[in-house]
């Protein structure tokens, strides 16, 4: 780009959106690499969703992460979804390509990616995930293309598990799938991998989702949740012994893939790290 043209404009949409920490993670990339553009929060309300995809385009905007509560809702009025994001049924990365604005799911190779840096390895491996929401669904749908030995569900909405695990086997028909009635019901003395990948931990008043005398030692586990940074759910694991990580290296992970998606340039890891870091320090 000349210097002296407009500067890209990129951003979340998401309502709210004002906690999130994507703007320090893309701006400190887009900086370090040299590239003019500018990564701002854009927070709009349910009546005015359409209007801002209507005009994304002729406001100049490149590409823009989507957030809570517009994952699931933006996918009708895309002009096109990627196979992946069809398959989670939900989107949160677009690309507005001569005019045309194009969905992305990075969520769950975002998911993936992080257990590869951990060193952790789904493949055969027993998995139990707790929570059948958009993350939920990212996570399984990634996890369920590693081919684990067996993948269990549980939600508090049974119904949403139930839902969940029937549409993996749909597409994994080659994949145990199991949904878990309870948490006991989810053998977690059994399992080599257990996911939080409920909302649950957030608050510091919030349940606790698994009791002590589930966690072993050789469990990895895995809380999506980043803030806090350790939850009750991690906590307790650690007590216990278990190799554990909280969602910063996905969030990190899904804001690369989303990165390279608008620009077609390798993301810098430590530099977008580095300032997630600091972002969270300060939130
Ligand atoms: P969502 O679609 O709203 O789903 C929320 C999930 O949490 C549902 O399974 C819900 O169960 C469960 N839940 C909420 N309150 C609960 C409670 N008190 N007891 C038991 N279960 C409860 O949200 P989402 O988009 O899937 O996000 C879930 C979490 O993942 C959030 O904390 C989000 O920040 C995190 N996340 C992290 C990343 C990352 O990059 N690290 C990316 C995406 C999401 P019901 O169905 O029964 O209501």
């Amino acid at each position: 780009m000349e210097a002296h043209e407009t500067p890209a404009l990129y951003g979340v949409l998401g309502y709210p959106a004002s906690h999130s920490l994507s703007p320090a993670m893309h701006q400190a990339a887009f900086d370090h690499l040299g590239i003019r553009a500018g990564y701002h929060i854009f927070e709009v309300r349910p009546d005015e969703l359409n209007a801002f995809l209507t005009d994304a385009s002729a406001r100049g905007i490149s590409g823009f992460n989507v957030t809570i509560p517009y994952k699931e809702q933006i996918i009708s009025l895309l002009d096109y979804v990627s196979p992946d994001a069809r398959l989670v049924g939900a989107v949160n990365t677009v690309k507005v390509r001569s005019g045309r604005l194009e969905g992305f799911s990075t969520d769950g190779q975002g998911f993936i990616a992080d257990l590869a840096a951990r060193g952790v390895d789904p493949v055969k491996k027993k998995i139990c995930v707790i929570g059948a929401g958009g993350a939920s669904r990212s996570v399984c749908f990634s996890l369920a293309q590693s081919a684990p030995r067996e993948l269990a569900v549980f939600n508090r909405d049974i119904r949403k598990a139930a839902h969940l695990v029937d549409h993996l086997r749909e597409h994994f028909p080659s994949i145990a799938f199991r949904q878990a009635d309870s948490v006991d019901a989810l053998d977690i003395p059994g399992a080599d991998i257990l996911i939080n990948a409920t909302s649950v931990g957030m608050k510091s008043d919030d349940p606790q989702l698994v009791e002590e005398r589930f966690f072993h030692e050789g469990l990895f586990v895995y809380d999506l949740v980043y803030a806090p940074a350790r939850t009750k759910f991690l906590e307790t694991a650690e007590g216990k012994g278990c190799r554990t990580a909280n969602g910063l290296g996905m969030l990190l992970f899904q804001g690369m893939f989303s990165f390279e998606i608008w620009t077609g340039h390798k993301p810098p890891k430590e530099i977008m790290e580095a300032a997630l870091n600091r972002a969270i320090a300060k939130a």
